[in-house]
């Protein structure tokens, strides 16, 4: 089957990877039907995986980000033993990028329980929020809003058209194959000059968001150029430091048919594409040899609960051997993952135990030295890369 760049809309040539098994891991920690099969564009350098057909299903009943409560929130860092939650980052990279006492009808668009928006609402006086979701089954967390929100759900209230000052999106465009049309809702909402301001995962930070199924779009600073220019977007802010492992992108409604800005120059992203394509080729490897060369009677106990963390277990020949995962998250101690315990590294209880390190291999070696105790005589680590 062709494919073509959800981006440019130019052709693909032949993909970069497609992954060995016929099942494909998503970013809820599941397995779903089918080969992940990347494809990278030579014209705007966007990165793109196949929609595989049971990811209607998978939206249907899992995707849930966080519905538990309104204080589960995932953790962003550890700075100096100190626990920062991302929603709380976000807040705060938000606010130093827009000035929202000028610009105050601010509406979180796709926004589930509106963690980032709520805290900004609770920071800055006179915000009026806005609030729409496809379901209406955050309508209770709206309810408790800091400051009275108007809401919609199942498609933006028509009133609000051309009234919105800025447009937040959260992790949401990097699953959305119909790009154009997003776009094209976002600036009917927004007011001549207002923001379209957004989060998107960055794969040549996180090596992740490569190999996870439903995320359909892998974007580059490029693409993302591309995608705002092309679709009626100016002063396009593109800052790839201020939130780990994602850009954080601004971008303002041009005035109607206003030519698209010229572009800068852009750093060539295929070489690092193809390497991300060979990290994920070979990285079984490494882990069925760890688990062959582990004696029988070490644990096998896999640091990190959430993505990398599940692969690992996606890869071992004997998944039963892991006693234990291990998380900082204070939230997911207590929960369980194929019947391991998660549990927080100081309560780890063996002596003797083979770590399998499944954290992005840029930071892992530094997190793992920074627990206290962790490094114990007796206590082998494989890390990813
Ligand atoms: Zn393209």
């Amino acid at each position: 089957m062709s494919e073509n760049c959800n981006v440019c809309g130019a052709p693909f040539d032949a993909p970069i990877f497609e992954s060995a098994e016929a099942k494909s891991l998503t970013t809820m920690n599941t397995l779903i039907n089918g080969k992940t099969t990347v494809y990278f564009c030579a014209h705007c350098q966007h990165g793109q995986t196949n929609e595989l057909p049971d990811l209607v299903e998978f939206y249907a009943t899992e995707y849930e980000i966080n519905i538990d409560s309104e204080d589960d929130d995932q953790l962003y860092d550890v700075i100096d033993g100190k626990e920062i939650y991302r929603s709380e980052h976000q807040a705060r990279v938000l606010m130093s990028k827009i000035d929202l006492s000028r610009h105050r009808k601010v509406l979180d668009y796709g926004c589930a329980k509106a963690p980032t928006l709520r805290q900004v609402c609770g920071a800055v006086p006179g915000i009026e929020p806005y609030l729409y979701d496809v379901t209406d089954k955050y309508i209770p967390f709206w309810e408790t809003f800091p400051s009275k929100a108007q809401w919609a759900t199942h498609s933006p209230d028509p009133k609000w058209h051309g009234q919105i000052d800025v447009v937040l999106s959260f992790y949401a465009l990097e699953h959305i194959p119909h790009l154009a049309g997003i776009l094209g809702d976002v600036r009917a909402l927004l007011v001549d000059g207002g923001y379209f301001y957004f989060i998107v995962p960055d794969m040549y930070q996180n090596a992740a968001d490569f190999v996870v199924a439903d995320h359909v779009n892998h974007f580059s600073r490029q693409s993302l150029w591309h995608l705002l220019a092309n679709n009626g977007f100016t002063d396009i802010d593109i800052d790839d430091q201020a939130h780990a492992s994602a850009y954080v992108v601004s971008a303002r409604r041009a005035p109607d048919g206003a030519a698209p800005p010229a572009p800068p120059v852009f750093e060539d992203r295929a070489r690092q594409a193809l390497e991300l394509a060979e990290l994920w080729g070979s990285i079984k490897t490494g882990i069925t040899a760890f688990e062959a060369h582990t004696p029988a009677d070490v644990p096998l106990v896999i640091y990190g609960a959430g993505i990398y963390g599940n692969f690992i277990l996606s890869c071992l020949a004997n998944p039963e051997r892991v006693t234990h995962f291990l998380d900082q998250n204070a939230f997911l101690h207590g929960t369980e993952i194929s019947g391991a315990p998660v549990i927080a590294p100081a309560d780890l209880p063996h002596q003797k135990a083979a770590i399998l390190v499944g954290l992005n291999p840029r930071n892992a070696r530094r997190i793992i030295d920074e627990i206290p105790g962790l490094r114990a005589p007796g206590r082998d680590f494989l890390f990813l890369a």
